[in-house]
């Protein structure tokens, strides 16, 4: 099943109409201003296509986590200013949503007006039907572009696009449906899979979903250390989740030669003891020392299996990345995508985390998806609420 999209409209239905746009502008902030504008430029051009087609444009967002009313620290005039220099023009700004309809209709053809936070109302994260109707109120049709909220049914999400219709996949929210969904449906082979991070327990349903699909899963981070765990290896004092040993056993019962364990890690005594690193194998972890990196010779090994590929999905990093130089394994794996890519393999990166340590190779990858937690739940296999409720094509 295929969503609609925005570019399946005609011009009719968008000339002067008031196009309700839920985008992602859930950006980081300091001192009131945007540090990170990434998430506003990804939504510019569904906002630059419906203005240049007359449509009078009408966002909508959550930013942080306010606890049910407003916070001004939350607020998202805060973002307007970066809005209006990115667009290069005016922002309205609308804080109350029943005076907020008068203003959508005065909106010039091609006019840009952002709604404060929609979380500073209590319903948006009940997914209240009521709170949804005023939001409706503010447009002729709707967009949703945010496809990192589209795990969650809010009123902003769910709700809204069951009022308001014609309700479409704005350009983002399409280009993640496509790469992730084909990705997945039709991969071209071998196909594997790169997984790391922190923890399992967030990403068990992952790999259960990838397992019977990928040639081969590639194992990194403390992730790995888990599964070392389950097969009896003692890993010192990194970070194993002891409540999902049972769990990686079983994953690994079943997995057969899928799942691929790294051969070997960077270990240190701490963090900040970075200097008395050494590599060891896998099953010689120093008691007291932990696991921060995968060795080079799991790099090495990576890197061939990656080479071979047609098509790579990665998400987690294989590291402690934000700090070197427990960045090396992840950023060995980030040039084995770019290099498998360059020779037509298909390179889907997903995660917040993942995202961030391959910041600078976005022309390299064919697709680096901006929803952490819905990318993940994307890939179990599971439907998205906010994509769910927007119409079929
Ligand atoms: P994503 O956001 O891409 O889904 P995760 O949030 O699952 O990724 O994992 C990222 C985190 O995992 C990073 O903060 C990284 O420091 C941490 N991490 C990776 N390897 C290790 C390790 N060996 N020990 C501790 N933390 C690790
Ligand atoms: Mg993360």
């Amino acid at each position: 099943m295929t969503t609609r999209a925005l570019g399946d409209l005609p011009g009719e239905a968008l000339d002067g109409k008031r196009a309700l746009v839920r985008v992602d502008f859930n950006v980081p902030l300091k001192d009131g201003a945007v540090t990170d504008d990434a998430r506003i430029r990804a939504a510019l051009p569904t906002i630059t296509y419906l203005r240049e087609r007359g449509a009078r444009v009408v966002l909508l967002s959550h930013l942080g986590r306010p606890k049910g009313g407003p916070e001004p620290k939350y607020s998202l005039r805060q973002v307007v200013p970066t809005l209006e220099r990115l667009l290069g023009a005016p922002v309205d700004f609308i804080t109350d949503l029943a005076a907020g309809v008068a203003a959508t209709k005065r909106l010039p053809r091609g006019a840009v007006a952002l709604v404060e936070n929609t979380r500073f109302w209590p319903g948006e994260e009940t997914n209240d039907p009521a709170l949804a109707a005023s939001f409706a109120a503010l447009g002729d049709f709707y967009v949703n572009d945010a496809f990192g909220s589209a795990h969650r049914a809010h009123a902003s999400t769910e709700a809204v696009a069951r009022l308001l219709k014609p309700a479409v996949a704005g350009f983002l929210m399409q280009k993640e449906l496509t790469y992730l969904g084909e990705t997945l449906a039709d991969p071209k082979r071998p196909f594997i899979a790169v997984l790391g991070g922190a923890k399992i327990s967030g990403k068990i349903d992952v790999i259960e979903a990838l397992l019977p699909r990928c040639d081969e899963i590639l194992i990194g981070g403390a992730m790995a250390c888990t599964f070392f765990t389950a097969l009896g290896f003692d890993m010192g004092t990194s970070l194993v989740e002891r409540d999902r040993i049972d769990m990686a056993k079983g994953l690994l019962a079943r997995a057969g030669k899928v799942l691929i364990l790294p051969r070997g890690a960077v270990v240190a005594p701490s963090l900040d003891r970075a200097a008395e690193r050494r590599e060891v194998s896998s099953d010689a972890v120093p008691k007291g020392w932990a696991v921060f990196d995968i060795d080079q010779a799991t790099r090495v090994d990576f890197r061939a299996r990656l080479a071979r590929a047609r098509t790579i999905i990665w998400n987690g990093p294989m590291g402690v990345f934000e700090t070197p130089p427990f960045d090396a394994g992840t950023r060995a794996v980030a040039e084995g995508l770019v290099q498998a890519g360059a020779k037509g393999a298909v390179t889907v990166v997903g995660g917040g985390d993942s995202a961030a340590a391959v910041a600078g190779l976005e022309d390299k990858l064919t697709h680096i998806s901006t929803g952490g937690g819905a990318s993940l739940e994307f890939l179990e296999g599971k439907p998205l609420p906010g994509v769910s409720a927007l119409e079929s094509a």
